[in-house]
């Protein structure tokens, strides 16, 4: 019987993809990253392509966006390759149909069980334009020290979280939401930060992206994360509008599609995604994006997993004494070992890339 659910590290997730890949007959590129994983193993963005290599529409299923999201994304990659090589091959790609599988966008990320790059970079705040200012988030500023504090002994940790606790009572939750994660330009070792320039992934997105999707003139895309909303649920988030023809075709599509942008997400409106700026790298295709964004477990657990993470890479000590409990906090709070979890998410991960397969050929 195939292997089933999350494995324990990027390096087992990658060779399992890479076995059913080619397994399943695809064609498969990889990309390496300049730097190497925990335990020093080689990384790569792995492109995995099933299917016409002129179709004229494309699906592309994506995984580790945000690092340690990956083992979710990664198996979920791997339990769609075995659908397409089981015996009852319960999935077949349609004629007029490429579908692209890519594995961990941000491997570093994932290797190193980080929501975040090797720049500390969230490359979902990473895509907005270079050319002009980032964003102001003035707020950030005054919580930075709160969030990211000197060091993370328990009383440290209980004091600044009591403070973030009551700055939530005073403003609101969903404005604290928003400026913590909503993408800060200011902190380098802060939480949420979107560089100061395009790092690795967005590089090779914009160097690759074309060619990945070829002649295609419809384009769909699935960008698979964790650690938002209800235990197992799978929110489709766009970071369009609800006027804007992408999100239209997306509930078209899938039925409910929550927009980012009029505030109905479980995500705060961000600024940087990189679904936000494909449209752009593709002039003349019509893209239809979506996140597909698992709950695991709430949010001030995975928030206080991501502090613990920025302040053991702040001091510049990740492979320190008490590191791989830190790493095993970040992995709890983006990935649920319970197969119950698992089930549902693969559940709603079927339905919507069904739903995308049966749309997406003209
Ligand atoms: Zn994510």
């Amino acid at each position: 019987m195939a292997q089933r659910g999350l494995t324990r590290t990027y390096q087992e997730s990658r060779a399992r993809f890479l076995d059913a890949a080619a397994a399943a007959g695809a064609r498969i590129e990889s990309f390496p990253h300049p730097r190497a994983g925990l335990h020093g193993e080689t990384l790569a963005i792995d492109v995995a392509a099933l299917g016409e290599p002129d179709a004229t529409a494309v699906l592309l299923i994506v995984s580790g966006t945000h690092g340690v999201e990956g083992f979710t994304g990664s198996a979920l990659q791997h339990h769609w390759l075995d659908r397409v090589t089981s015996s009852d091959a319960s999935v077949q790609v349609p004629s007029g149909l490429r579908v692209v599988l890519l594995h961990a966008f941000n491997p570093y990320g994932f290797a190193w069980v980080r929501r975040v790059n090797e720049d500390n970079v969230d490359l979902n705040r990473n895509f907005i334009d270079w050319t002009r200012e980032p964003p102001a988030n003035e707020d950030y500023g005054g919580l930075a020290h709160l969030l990211v504090p000197d060091d993370w002994d328990d009383d440290t940790q209980q004091q600044t979280t009591l403070q973030l606790l009551a700055k939530a009572e005073e403003i609101g939750f969903s404005r604290l939401q928003e400026v913590v994660s909503g993408g800060q330009y200011t902190h380098p070792t802060g939480v949420f930060y979107g560089g100061s320039g395009p790092v690795w992934s967005h590089h090779w997105l914009d160097e690759h992206l074309r060619r990945v999707v070829g002649d295609a003139t419809r384009v769909g895309i699935i960008d698979l994360h964790t650690g938002l909303g209800p235990w197992g649920h799978g929110e489709l988030i766009s970071h369009e509008g609800r006027e804007a023809p992408g999100y239209r075709r997306g509930t078209a599509w899938w039925g409910e599609v929550r927009s980012m942008v009029d505030g109905e997400s479980v995500s705060a409106n961000l600024s940087g995604d990189w679904l936000g700026a494909v449209e752009s790298m593709l002039p003349g295709v019509e893209v239809t994006a979506v996140a597909l964004e698992y709950g695991t477990v709430d949010t001030v657990t995975v928030l206080q997993a991501l502090r613990a993470d920025a302040v053991l890479h702040a001091t510049g000590e990740p492979l320190g004494t008490g590191s791989d409990a830190v790493r095993a906090q970040v992995r709890a709070a983006f990935a649920d070992d319970d197969p119950a979890w698992f089930d549902a998410v693969v559940a709603r991960f079927d339905e919507v890339v069904d739903a995308a397969i049966s749309h997406l050929p003209a």
